[in-house]
This record gives C-alpha cells, sequence and structure tokens, in this order.
C-alpha cells in the first residue's frame, strides 16, 4: 500500500536546477568529462578565516541549543551591515538567522501568504518563488520580461499587475538568472508605483556584492521611509562569501512578521546550526577582501563567456551586470529549452539549466563560477552542438 500524498506537495515541482546538476555530478563520477554551467553556486573554498572563526566556536563549546531567532551577536552584526551597506534601519530585533536565503524565503512566504493572496513574480525568476507561493495556498502572478528590455519589467507592467488580492512583489535584483540589476532610478521608479498601492516588496538580495563596471546596487528600502516601511529583506551568505553549504540566510523586516516567522521556526528547525552562526558573524566582522577577490575572478569569467557566447551564431545574450549567470537567447534555433539542455547534456556532456525552469523558455541559464578551462571547452561545444542542429 503506497501512502497518500497531501495535495500541497504533489502541485509543487521539484527543483530542475539540483535535478540537473544532480545528473552532471553523477555523470562526472561515471568518468565521462563533463563541462557543467549548472550549480548555482561559487566554486571557491569559504574563506579561511571563516573556517577558522567556526572552528574555534566548536572547541569553545558553541554546541548547544540557541535562541530560535539566531546569536544575538548575529543578529547584531547583521543588523549593523544593513545600516552601513544598505541604508535600511533595522534594529537586531528585526532580523531573524534562516537555514539560508532560501528558508527566509519560505518562512517569509508561510507567514505571510494564504489562500486568494497573489504574488508577484518577474520571469525569467528563481525556480523556487512560484513554488513556495502554491506551497502557502497563494497564487504566483508571473510578469514576463524580454532580453530587448533587458530582462526587468517596467513600472506600467506592475502598475498592471497590481490588483486587491496582491500581497507583494518578489524583487531579485541582482537576478538569478538573469544577472540583471536595476538602476537606482529604476527601482525608484517601482517604489513609486508600490507607494501608490497597498503591496509590499520583497527583496532577495542574495546577489548584491556581485556587481560589475561600477554598477550601483540600491536597495528597494532605502528609496524612502515609506518605502523601508513596505519592505522586507531576504539574504544570506551562500553567494557572497561562498558559504552554500553552510545554510546561512536572515530575513529582516517588521517586528510582528519576524515574531511570526520565530514561532514558525521555533516549532519546525529551531535554531540554525549554532557554530555555523560563528562564521556569519567573522564573514560580516571581518575584511571584506575576500568578497573582492571572488568579484574580480568572477569579472574575468563573465566578460570570456559573453565574448565566446555573443561569437556563436545563432545564440545572443545580454551582458549581465550582476551575479555569476548568463542567460543565453536560443529562440533562433527553433529548440524548446529542455530539448535543447538534454540534448546538450546527453550528446556533448555540457550541464545548463533549460529556461523553461525560470519561467522563459527562450533561454537557457548558464552560471560561469567556475574555471576558465572549462568555459572555454564548454562553450566550444556549445558551438559545436549550435551548428549540428542549426
Ligand atoms: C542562491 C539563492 C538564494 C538562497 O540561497 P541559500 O543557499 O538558501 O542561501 C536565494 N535567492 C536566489 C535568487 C538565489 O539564487
Amino acid at each position: 500500500m503506497s501512502i497518500k500524498l497531501a495535495a500541497r506537495v504533489q502541485q509543487v515541482t521539484p527543483s530542475m536546477t539540483l535535478a540537473i546538476s544532480a545528473k552532471a555530478k553523477a555523470m562526472k563520477a561515471e568518468g565521462l568529462d563533463v563541462c557543467s554551467f549548472s550549480a548555482g553556486e561559487p566554486d571557491f573554498d569559504t574563506p579561511a578565516h571563516i573556517r577558522e572563526a567556526v572552528k574555534q566556536a566548536l572547541d569553545s563549546g558553541k554546541t548547544r541549543y540557541g535562541p530560535a531567532a539566531g546569536e544575538p551577536r548575529l543578529r547584531s552584526a547583521i543588523a549593523t551591515k544593513l545600516r552601513t551597506d544598505n541604508q535600511l534601519p533595522y534594529n537586531p530585533e528585526n532580523i531573524i538567522v534562516t537555514n539560508g536565503g532560501k528558508h527566509s524565503l519560505y518562512t517569509l512566504i508561510m507567514s505571510t501568504v494564504e489562500p486568494g493572496d497573489e504574488v508577484l513574480i518577474p520571469a525569467p525568476y528563481w525556480v523556487s518563488y512560484p513554488e513556495m507561493v502554491k506551497l502557502a495556498g497563494g497564487t504566483p502572478v508571473i510578469i514576463p520580461t524580454t532580453a530587448e528590455n533587458g530582462y526587468r519589467i517596467t513600472p506600467e507592467q506592475l502598475r498592471q499587475a497590481i490588483t486587491p488580492k496582491t500581497k507583494f512583489l518578489i524583487f531579485n535584483s541582482p537576478s538569478n538568472p538573469t544577472g540583471m540589476v536595476y538602476s537606482p532610478d529604476e527601482v525608484k521608479a517601482l517604489a513609486d508605483v508600490v507607494l501608490a498601492s497597498n503591496i509590499w516588496v520583497v527583496a532577495d538580495e542574495i546577489y548584491e556584492k556581485i556587481l560589475y563596471d561600477g554598477v550601483e546596487h540600491l536597495s528597494m528600502g532605502a528609496v524612502s521611509d515609506a518605502m523601508f516601511a513596505r519592505t522586507i529583506v531576504s539574504n544570506g551568505f551562500a553567494k557572497a562569501y561562498a558559504m552554500t553549504g553552510w545554510r546561512l540566510g536572515y530575513l529582516a523586516g517588521p517586528l510582528e512578521l519576524i515574531k511570526a516567522a520565530n514561532t514558525l521556526q521555533s516549532q519546525s528547525t529551531s535554531n540554525v546550526c549554532t557554530f555555523a552562526q560563528y562564521g556569519a558573524i567573522a564573514a560580516l566582522e571581518s575584511s571584506q577582501d575576500c568578497v573582492a577577490t571572488m568579484r574580480q575572478s568572477f569579472a574575468k569569467r563573465r566578460t570570456a563567456i559573453v565574448n565566446l557566447v555573443n561569437s556563436i551564431p545563432g545564440l545572443s545574450c545580454v551582458m549581465p551586470d550582476g551575479a555569476f549567470y548568463l542567460f543565453i537567447d536560443i529562440s533562433k534555433t527553433g529548440l524548446r529549452s529542455l530539448d535543447f539542455c538534454s540534448r546538450l547534456l546527453n550528446e556533448k556532456y555540457v550541464a545548463a539549466i533549460p529556461g523553461v525552469a525560470f519561467g522563459d523558455d527562450n533561454g537557457i541559464r548558464v552560471s560561469y563560477a567556475t574555471d576558465m578551462a572549462t568555459i572555454e571547452q564548454g562553450m566550444e561545444r556549445l558551438n559545436d552542438f549550435v551548428q549540428q542542429v542549426a
């Protein structure tokens, strides 16, 4: 007899990003020469001073249960970071430490979204947003964008998408999967629309530190006091500090929300791994040189991969301003993104993620958080593949 599953999980799609990365890893383990561009994580080790801080925390007994909302020192370090880096006047009580940025969004959505609520999600979007909204019984409302407008939504599109049922807009800049960054003026123009309505903004700022060519990131909540009062921030340590496996993120928002999230967390996960939190404290309170070093590596790879992709007849891409992804337009090849990626993996041993997973079947996502040799070899194979299907 098989167990009857809840309707809640049956309507949720498993993460295609994780599935393809796993398949590429399995092929590699079989000895196949796979070039993988599928993983959404930095290829660097966590910086030594952060690892060292955790070793010390372990040896000094930071191995017990802690407060569900996080170690007080970490909540206070995060509040300081949000004030100084982002001009967001949060206090430590406005912060809850979570098991990664993914979990902070999940906790937030579970604390706020009810059946009937609509959540605005610009596409291409991060795979988990619509699934989490569905898990909460809400309705994801997708706002499409195109390569021509740089994958940005316009204030007019936002205005038209808002209904009396809209709860919030999920605003991810820099973006996964496109690497697009809204300029400060664009952020302000969208904030005007938000303030003329009753909706909130959830700002997923996990890539805020990975920016190129002097591009500026303005936090939505830093636009004005009124906008601050309408914004919730989700962030984490995974991308900026190469700490993906640590599972450390945080949510910042109004007290009543943080209290609700704390209640939820106290009855589900409890505190995030106590000693790991000491690594996060070290990440925030030490020199930020490691972030700059990784960013410089990403910058070199970005230039290389964009040039290679744009030299392939039939493909094109918009130069990304942030994160470590490239969204390649494959519409001229005539293939659907899923066919494109499964054939590319099976025939050329190149792993990329089909755009359909992000709500845009015209593209594929490649992550350039990998070494230059893989980038060169992989783009050569991509070229072979495209010429073969043309
Ligand atoms: C990676 C990522 C996150 C959070 O990742 P965690 O590993 O859970 O901290 C959140 N949003 C986006 C868009 C991401 O790419």
